[in-house]
Protein backbone atom coordinates (compact mmCIF):
# COMPACT_ATOMS: atom_id res chain seq x y z
CA UNK A 1 0.00 0.00 0.00
CA UNK A 2 2.35 3.33 1.09
CA UNK A 3 5.36 2.15 -0.87
CA UNK A 4 8.19 4.58 -1.27
CA UNK A 5 9.51 3.12 -4.44
CA UNK A 6 6.79 3.58 -6.77
CA UNK A 7 7.25 6.60 -8.78
CA UNK A 8 5.19 9.54 -8.86
CA UNK A 9 7.15 10.52 -12.67
CA UNK A 10 4.56 7.94 -14.14
CA UNK A 11 1.67 8.53 -16.03
CA UNK A 12 -1.65 8.72 -14.17
CA UNK A 13 -4.24 5.90 -15.16
CA UNK A 14 -6.75 6.79 -17.19
CA UNK A 15 -9.09 9.44 -15.67
CA UNK A 16 -6.73 10.02 -12.45
CA UNK A 17 -4.61 12.85 -12.27
CA UNK A 18 -1.21 13.33 -10.20
CA UNK A 19 -1.85 15.12 -6.72
CA UNK A 20 1.48 16.51 -4.58
CA UNK A 21 0.23 17.03 -0.99
CA UNK A 22 2.53 18.64 2.08
CA UNK A 23 1.43 17.15 5.69
CA UNK A 24 2.32 19.09 8.78
CA UNK A 25 1.77 18.36 12.29
CA UNK A 26 3.22 20.41 15.36
CA UNK A 27 0.46 19.65 17.89
CA UNK A 28 -0.07 16.20 19.85
CA UNK A 29 1.23 12.88 18.93
CA UNK A 30 2.69 14.55 15.49
CA UNK A 31 3.35 10.97 14.18
CA UNK A 32 0.48 9.20 14.41
CA UNK A 33 -1.94 12.50 13.04
CA UNK A 34 1.09 12.04 9.44
CA UNK A 35 -0.18 8.41 9.65
CA UNK A 36 -4.07 9.21 9.49
CA UNK A 37 -3.34 11.26 6.97
CA UNK A 38 -1.75 8.85 4.83
CA UNK A 39 -4.26 6.23 5.84
CA UNK A 40 -6.78 8.41 4.20
CA UNK A 41 -4.70 9.40 1.43
CA UNK A 42 -4.42 5.65 0.55
CA UNK A 43 -8.09 5.60 0.02
CA UNK A 44 -8.75 7.78 -2.48
CA UNK A 45 -5.30 6.68 -4.26
CA UNK A 46 -5.17 4.63 -7.33
CA UNK A 47 -2.25 2.16 -7.36
CA UNK A 48 0.52 3.14 -4.62
CA UNK A 49 1.42 6.30 -3.26
CA UNK A 50 4.93 7.64 -3.10
CA UNK A 51 6.04 9.15 0.48
CA UNK A 52 8.90 11.49 1.07
CA UNK A 53 11.10 10.55 4.42
CA UNK A 54 9.91 12.84 7.24
CA UNK A 55 11.82 16.13 8.52
CA UNK A 56 11.14 18.09 12.07
CA UNK A 57 10.88 22.01 10.83
CA UNK A 58 11.24 25.35 12.57
CA UNK A 59 8.22 27.10 12.25
CA UNK A 60 7.96 29.92 10.10
CA UNK A 61 5.65 33.67 10.35
CA UNK A 62 4.36 32.54 13.69
CA UNK A 63 7.21 31.39 15.90
CA UNK A 64 5.65 30.76 19.51
CA UNK A 65 4.86 27.05 18.57
CA UNK A 66 6.21 23.87 19.01
CA UNK A 67 8.42 22.28 15.72
CA UNK A 68 6.43 20.64 13.06
CA UNK A 69 6.68 17.31 11.24
CA UNK A 70 6.90 17.09 7.65
CA UNK A 71 6.44 15.48 4.48
CA UNK A 72 5.02 14.90 1.07
CA UNK A 73 3.50 12.31 -0.63
CA UNK A 74 2.52 12.12 -4.77
CA UNK A 75 -0.53 9.87 -5.68
CA UNK A 76 -3.18 9.13 -8.53
CA UNK A 77 -6.52 9.79 -7.70
CA UNK A 78 -9.73 10.45 -9.08
CA UNK A 79 -10.87 13.30 -7.43
CA UNK A 80 -11.48 16.21 -9.11
CA UNK A 81 -9.00 19.01 -7.44
CA UNK A 82 -12.06 20.61 -5.57
CA UNK A 83 -13.15 17.36 -4.52
CA UNK A 84 -9.44 16.77 -3.19
CA UNK A 85 -9.31 19.77 -1.00
CA UNK A 86 -12.79 19.34 0.33
CA UNK A 87 -11.35 15.64 1.33
CA UNK A 88 -8.69 17.21 2.79
CA UNK A 89 -10.56 19.76 5.18
CA UNK A 90 -12.41 16.69 6.57
CA UNK A 91 -9.37 14.80 7.01
CA UNK A 92 -7.89 17.98 9.09
CA UNK A 93 -11.23 18.26 10.91
CA UNK A 94 -11.74 14.49 11.94
CA UNK A 95 -7.96 15.03 13.18
CA UNK A 96 -8.86 17.97 15.73
CA UNK A 97 -8.04 20.72 13.58
CA UNK A 98 -8.86 24.33 14.78
CA UNK A 99 -8.25 27.73 13.01
CA UNK A 100 -7.62 29.71 16.11
CA UNK A 101 -4.36 31.62 14.61
CA UNK A 102 -3.23 32.12 11.44
CA UNK A 103 -0.10 30.04 10.81
CA UNK A 104 -0.47 28.49 14.26
CA UNK A 105 -0.37 25.64 16.08
CA UNK A 106 -2.34 22.37 14.33
CA UNK A 107 -3.13 18.75 14.74
CA UNK A 108 -2.78 18.23 11.00
CA UNK A 109 -2.39 20.65 7.64
CA UNK A 110 -2.96 19.11 4.48
CA UNK A 111 -1.92 21.12 1.04
CA UNK A 112 -2.23 20.55 -2.12
CA UNK A 113 1.25 21.35 -4.07
CA UNK A 114 0.30 20.26 -7.49
CA UNK A 115 -2.32 18.83 -8.88
CA UNK A 116 -1.34 17.31 -12.74
CA UNK A 117 0.62 20.49 -14.66
CA UNK A 118 -2.53 22.48 -13.70
CA UNK A 119 -2.84 26.00 -12.29
CA UNK A 120 -6.24 26.56 -10.66
CA UNK A 121 -7.17 30.17 -9.49
CA UNK A 122 -9.90 30.01 -7.40
CA UNK A 123 -10.61 32.48 -4.30
CA UNK A 124 -9.95 29.66 -1.75
CA UNK A 125 -8.08 27.25 -3.35
CA UNK A 126 -4.67 27.91 -6.05
CA UNK A 127 -2.64 25.26 -7.13
CA UNK A 128 0.63 25.66 -7.15
CA UNK A 129 0.55 26.37 -3.84
CA UNK A 130 1.42 29.95 -3.94
CA UNK A 131 4.04 29.84 -1.04
CA UNK A 132 5.57 26.86 -2.08
CA UNK A 133 9.14 27.96 -3.86
CA UNK A 134 9.75 29.52 -0.62
CA UNK A 135 9.30 27.25 1.75
CA UNK A 136 12.51 24.64 3.14
CA UNK A 137 9.82 22.31 4.75
CA UNK A 138 8.29 21.71 1.33
CA UNK A 139 11.24 21.69 -0.94
CA UNK A 140 13.18 19.34 0.89
CA UNK A 141 10.82 16.86 0.93
CA UNK A 142 9.36 17.50 -2.72
CA UNK A 143 13.17 17.15 -4.01
CA UNK A 144 12.89 13.39 -2.84
CA UNK A 145 10.32 12.64 -4.81
CA UNK A 146 9.99 15.24 -8.14
CA UNK A 147 13.24 17.05 -8.30
CA UNK A 148 13.74 17.54 -11.98
CA UNK A 149 9.78 19.51 -12.07
CA UNK A 150 9.95 23.54 -12.47
CA UNK A 151 8.30 26.14 -10.27
CA UNK A 152 7.33 29.41 -10.87
CA UNK A 153 10.21 30.94 -11.46
CA UNK A 154 12.00 28.32 -13.84
CA UNK A 155 14.30 26.53 -10.92
CA UNK A 156 13.82 22.84 -10.52
CA UNK A 157 12.68 21.75 -7.26
CA UNK A 158 16.56 20.08 -6.18
CA UNK A 159 17.97 23.76 -7.41
CA UNK A 160 15.79 25.44 -5.01
CA UNK A 161 16.00 22.64 -2.50
CA UNK A 162 19.78 22.98 -2.24
CA UNK A 163 19.59 26.12 -0.38
CA UNK A 164 18.07 24.55 2.30
CA UNK A 165 20.33 21.41 2.53
CA UNK A 166 22.25 22.09 5.60
CA UNK A 167 20.05 24.40 6.95
CA UNK A 168 19.54 23.25 11.03
CA UNK A 169 15.71 24.47 10.83
CA UNK A 170 15.32 21.63 8.55
CA UNK A 171 16.08 18.10 10.09
CA UNK A 172 15.77 14.96 8.66
CA UNK A 173 14.43 12.51 11.10
CA UNK A 174 13.94 9.20 9.25
CA UNK A 175 11.70 7.49 6.37
CA UNK A 176 8.56 5.74 7.80
CA UNK A 177 6.23 4.85 5.09
P1 LIG B 1 -0.59 28.24 3.89
O1 LIG B 1 -1.61 28.06 2.81
O2 LIG B 1 0.19 29.52 3.76
O3 LIG B 1 0.30 27.05 4.05
P2 LIG B 1 -2.22 27.33 6.06
O4 LIG B 1 -1.99 25.99 5.46
O5 LIG B 1 -1.92 27.50 7.50
O6 LIG B 1 -1.40 28.43 5.24
P3 LIG B 1 -5.01 27.01 6.22
O7 LIG B 1 -5.63 27.71 7.40
O8 LIG B 1 -4.74 25.53 6.36
O9 LIG B 1 -3.70 27.78 5.80
O10 LIG B 1 -5.92 27.17 4.94
C1 LIG B 1 -6.46 28.41 4.59
C2 LIG B 1 -7.18 28.24 3.26
O11 LIG B 1 -6.26 28.04 2.20
C3 LIG B 1 -8.09 27.05 3.16
O12 LIG B 1 -9.36 27.34 3.67
C4 LIG B 1 -8.11 26.74 1.67
O13 LIG B 1 -9.35 27.09 1.08
C5 LIG B 1 -7.03 27.64 1.10
N1 LIG B 1 -6.17 27.08 0.08
C6 LIG B 1 -5.84 27.76 -1.06
N2 LIG B 1 -5.03 27.03 -1.83
C7 LIG B 1 -4.84 25.85 -1.18
C8 LIG B 1 -4.09 24.66 -1.49
N3 LIG B 1 -3.36 24.59 -2.62
N4 LIG B 1 -4.14 23.64 -0.62
C9 LIG B 1 -4.87 23.72 0.52
N5 LIG B 1 -5.59 24.82 0.89
C10 LIG B 1 -5.58 25.87 0.04
CA1 LIG C 1 0.07 25.05 4.97
CA1 LIG D 1 -3.50 24.41 4.77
Amino acid sequence: MLKPTDSCLQLSPPGAHRAVVALGSNLGRRIVYLHTALVALDKIAVGTMQCSAVYETTPVGYLDQGKFLNMVVCLHTYLQVRVLLSYLQQVESDCGRRRIIQNGPRTLDLDILLYDNEYVCYGDLQVPHPRMVERGFVLVPLAELLPEIRLLGGKTVAQLAKTWDTVEEIRYVGRFW
